[in-house]
């Protein structure tokens, strides 16, 4: 499995070279786009079509190959292979096969965004594409409305308008976006902007709606953790709530202790609700 640059040709690295100067068979997504890529290094090869529709059929071709003792290098048209692209069929039908299948990595467009992102990528959810339609792509943004980690997905242009809208209906205008567009080519574009804001300028900019496109859904801000109470703050609220309606106590002890009148107001309700178990 064999990575490919996802724009800027020198990205190749010396294993893809190495690899695509020793296999006897190289399977392509686009055998012409692969094509361009071989002759700018001055390789010829063997390219045979390995694309979603026959990625099946193909897998037994290559395993029969693979027993003949053949190299069969597969690449899909930029990037790594099996990420969003043909590949993991194939790579599944091989390993059943009890064959060796090596990955030679390189280019990968989710990771060039993060890594670029200045987003803590500790931990990340990459979705791949978003669904097409509106109410399907809403339901799976829904699920991020809290989520702790960012999201990278890739996006068409032509549909990034209608996600920008549907993210800033599901996950508020305030949230905070990364749109990384053509990477490691002329136009490559890294814009950070809250969700309405991004909206915005990329309605402003039809430019902004052509190329390659990753989209970052930042992390959900952290929920407020409830304030924590001192002791003396505690005995104030409680000899107040003993005598006095709860919205009278917890308005009395934030003017007393100057916390917080929500938080105080929500452990009045809590001790009156413990006082009558
Ligand atoms: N397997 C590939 C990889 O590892 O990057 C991804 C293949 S997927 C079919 C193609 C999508 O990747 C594009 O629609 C776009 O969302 C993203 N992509 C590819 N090249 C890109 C680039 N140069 N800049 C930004 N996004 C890119």
């Amino acid at each position: 499995m064999v990575a490919t640059p996802i724009g800027n040709l020198a990205d190749i690295t010396a294993r893809a070279l190495a690899a695509f100067s020793v296999a006897d068979v190289i399977c392509a997504e686009d055998t012409r786009v692969t094509g361009h890529l071989l002759s700018a290094y001055g390789i010829s090869a063997k390219l045979v079509s390995l694309r979603e529709h026959n990625e099946r059929a193909m897998a037994e071709q290559v395993i029969r190959w693979l027993s003949e003792d053949k190299i069969v290098v597969q690449v899909s048209d930029a990037g790594t292979p099996a990420v969003s692209d043909p590949g993991a069929r194939l790579a599944e039908a091989v390993h059943r096969a009890g064959r060796r299948v090596c990955p030679i990595p390189g280019p990968s467009a989710v990771v060039a965004a993060l890594s670029a992102s200045g987003l803590s990528t500790t931990s990340f959810l990459f979705h791949g594409f978003l669904p097409p339609k509106s109410g399907e792509r809403r339901r799976v943004l829904a699920g991020w409305r809290d989520a702790p980690f960012c999201v990278a997905c890739y996006e068409a242009p032509h549909r990034l308008l209608d996600t920008l809208e549907d993210i800033v209906a599901e996950l508020g205008p305030e949230r905070p976006l990364m749109l990384a567009r053509e990477l490691t080519k002329t136009f490559e574009t890294i814009r950070h902007l809250p969700a309405g804001a991004m909206r915005d300028w990329v309605t402003s900019d039809s430019n902004q709606q052509r190329g390659e496109i990753v989209l970052i859904i930042d992390a959900a801000p952290p929920l407020d953790e409830p304030e924590a109470l001192d002791e003396q703050t505690l005995h104030t609220l409680a000899v107040l709530a003993a005598e006095l309606p709860t919205k009278q106590a917890a308005t009395l002890a934030a003017q007393i202790t100057g916390a917080n009148r929500k938080v105080l107001y929500d452990r009045a309700l809590a001790m009156k609700n413990a006082d009558k178990d």
